[in-house]
């Protein structure tokens, strides 16, 4: 699949796929599993929704998110959101692997951000959790795209519920003072690194503060998108 797949896998055993149980070298998932991963597809370059040819969706043109670009590889459909369960709360972080593999393989084709900053947990659910996902993604992609990753510019001062655990309409109240700029020498282009991109409102109150200390471009890449009504 890729070049460097021999360097990192040549002296591994062969593992059970983790979907189907098939033999599998490939980043803990077979080759016909990872082909059937649920692709995005076009969508909006600025918040990810789907759009027929790629162009801005409706609610981009009227009320655009403070990012400038967002980036999603896959609809958070089964089995990416049993994938991302297992690297979020199961340990399975080898799978930071698959994702950015695959992740960077069309990143690569835009002007890539000179820094990419991990949305982060706050201390203690981090000391729950024992690593921040965002940021062990980050830190794959970060490798593979040879991009400077740093979690110094932003913490999370506040620790909320989990998003994903509230209704929509409480969600952006509920994030809306989460985090802090700890340093105002920001780089001009960055990327905000996050497992699913679902309201988007964790990614745009972090985008504003980070507009706020004159970042020019700022893009927000995840794994997944999460497409209502779908
Ligand atoms: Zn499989
Ligand atoms: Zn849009």
């Amino acid at each position: 699949m890729n070049s460097f797949l021999p360097r990192l896998y040549s002296n591994l055993p062969s593992i059970p796929c983790r979907l189907c149980g098939a033999p599998s070298q490939e980043y803990a998932l077979c080759s016909a599993c990872i082909n059937d991963l649920p692709l995005l597809g076009p969508s909006c370059p600025r918040c990810a929704m789907p759009t027929t040819h790629g162009q801005l969706c409706g609610q981009c043109l009227t009320q655009p998110p403070e990012q400038d670009l967002s980036f999603s590889l896959f609809r958070y459909h089964d089995p990416i959101n049993r994938l991302i369960a297992d690297l979020k709360y199961h340990d399975k972080l080898y799978l930071t692997q698959l994702f950015s593999h695959l992740m960077s393989k069309q990143l690569i084709q835009s002007p890539l951000p000179h820094c990419l900053i991990p949305i982060p947990l706050h201390p203690k659910r981090l000391r729950q959790r024992g690593y921040n996902q965002s940021l062990e993604l980050a830190k794959t992609l970060s490798k593979q795209l040879n991009i400077p990753v740093s979690n110094r510019y932003l913490s999370r001062i506040i620790n909320t519920a989990p998003q994903a655990s509230l209704p929509f309409k409480q969600r952006e109240s509920n994030i809306k003072h989460a985090f802090k700029l700890m340093s105002s020498s920001v780089p001009s282009h960055i990327a905000l690194v996050d497992d699913v991109l679902t309201t988007g409102h964790t990614a745009n109150i972090a985008a504003k503060l980070l507009r706020q200390k004159g970042v020019k471009v700022i893009e927000v890449w995840t794994i997944a998108r999460t497409i209502r009504h779908d």
